[in-house]
């Protein structure tokens, strides 16, 4: 909620809000505001506060997308909205589908989520140098968690954007995983480049900005390497995390209509069907929502769910 200005260079602030939206970073400098990444729909009213309060009446220029997942780009139909002569630039890979808004290959139906339609400018691509804000930042490409995410590195501040790659606490589900793609490979040579940068600073795409990047990538590679050993851990915990986003967003939900999303969810069908389909989709869904009981994520009351943040 609050921008985190303590250790950030003259210039940026990070609006966070939580985990269902992903963190936005806003530029500011040489006449030109820049905003990374727009958070979930439902927090759009919110973003547009803090970015005025930031802003001051003057305009936004650029919003850059790392990748195109619901919680960070699911603001920028409503920027667009508020600055007409706003640029809307996002990671490559998937300009075709943004222009025709295919659902599918956009991955908001398949994961059960909501994304209002936006329009893009153009495509950031990897290994060019942006001038943003008085500053040069470098685009680089972060496969794994998502195959088209790219991260942004500004080498005279030492800052990394890092999206959904680097975390403080590991890094985001690997989505490619999910659907037998392997991309456990990705996620450590996203790991290795990261580590190559030497960022000063690391703005991950939930959670605090923080300093201590060698510990955060040891324990991103133990994570990793925990999942490489235990691919079937891995597929449970995208499970989890796809009902926990949705909980969310609704923070309180009939049992029922839960059960009837998850047979819905293209995402979540799958999963079942392919790995744990020696039980049915309910009782996959219940020991699902069990182990997030247990770890305080939510609460079951009678026939209802709830988000316990
Ligand atoms: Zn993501």
């Amino acid at each position: 909620m609050m921008p985190v200005s303590t250790q950030l260079p003259q210039g940026v602030h990070v609006f966070e809000r939580g985990w269902l939206s992903s963190n936005s970073v806003l530029l500011q400098g040489d006449g030109q505001a820049v905003l990374v990444d727009s958070g979930y729909h439902t927090h759009a009213p919110l973003l547009l506060d803090l970015v005025h309060q930031q802003l001051q009446g003057r305009q936004l220029d650029v919003l850059l997308n790392t990748h195109l997942h619901s919680d960070h780009c699911g603001g920028n139909a409503a920027l667009a909205a508020h600055f007409p002569a706003l640029q809307t630039w996002i990671a490559p890979g998937q300009a075709q589908a943004v222009a025709q808004w295919d659902a599918q290959g956009l991955h908001f139906a398949s994961t059960g989520q909501h994304c209002p339609r936006f329009a893009a400018d153009r495509t950031l691509q990897p290994g060019e140098h942006l001038a943003l804000c008085g500053q040069s930042w470098e685009v680089h490409a972060a496969p794994g968690h998502d195959p088209h995410s790219v991260v942004l590195f500004a080498p005279s501040t030492g800052v990394l954007v890092s999206a959904d790659a680097l975390w403080e606490n590991g890094f985001g589900v690997v989505f490619p995983e999910l659907e037998g793609e392997d991309a456990f490979d990705a996620v450590g040579a996203t790991l290795d480049l990261i580590a190559r940068l030497e960022p000063r600073l690391v703005i991950p795409g939930h959670g605090s900005p923080f300093v201590d990047v060698p510990s955060a990538l040891a324990r991103a590679y133990s994570r990793l390497d925990h999942f490489r050993r235990k691919p079937m851990s891995h597929l449970r915990y995208g499970l989890k995390v796809l009902v926990k986003f949705k909980l969310l967003e609704l923070q309180t939900w009939p049992l029922a209509a839960l059960y009837q999303w998850a047979a819905n969810t293209p995402y979540i069908c799958a999963l079942h069907r392919q790995h744990f389909a020696d039980m049915s989709l309910p009782d996959c869904i219940d020991g699902v929502l069990t182990e997030l009981a247990s770890a305080g994520a939510l609460r079951l009351e009678g026939g209802l769910v709830r988000d316990m943040g």
